[in-house]
C-alpha cells in the first residue's frame, strides 16, 4: 500500500521510541518546545519515550534535537516539493 503524504500530515521529526532512554536532552534543546516525554507510554527499555508534537507546523528543521540525542533515536526528514 502506498502511503499518501500531504504537507499537513508530513512529520519531519521521527523518534524511534524503542531507542529512546528518556533523557530529555531533545526536550530541552528544542527552541519551540515541540518535544516532550510521554507521561503514559513506557518503551521496552522501561523509559518514557520522547514524542514530537507539532500541530501548528512550528518545527524549523534546525536538527538540534537529532544532534543532541546520545542514542541516535531522532531522524529529521525533509519534504521535497516538486
Ligand atoms: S528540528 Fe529543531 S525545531 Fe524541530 S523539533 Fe527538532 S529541535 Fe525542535
Ligand atoms: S535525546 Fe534521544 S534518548 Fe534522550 S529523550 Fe530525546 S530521543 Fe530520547
Amino acid at each position: 500500500m502506498v502511503e499518501s503524504i500531504t504537507k499537513k500530515s508530513f512529520i519531519p521529526v521521527r523518534i524511534n521510541r524503542e531507542l529512546c532512554k528518556g533523557c530529555g536532552l531533545c526536550v530541552e534543546v528544542c527552541p519551540h518546545q515541540l518535544i516532550r516525554l510521554s507521561p503514559e507510554e513506557i518503551n521496552k527499555k522501561g523509559y518514557h519515550p520522547a514524542i514530537f508534537d507539532d500541530p501548528d507546523g512550528k518545527c524549523i528543521l534546525c536538527t538540534q534535537c537529532a544532534l543532541v540525542c546520545p542514542d541516535v533515536a531522532i531522524e529529521i526528514v525533509q519534504m521535497i516539493e516538486e
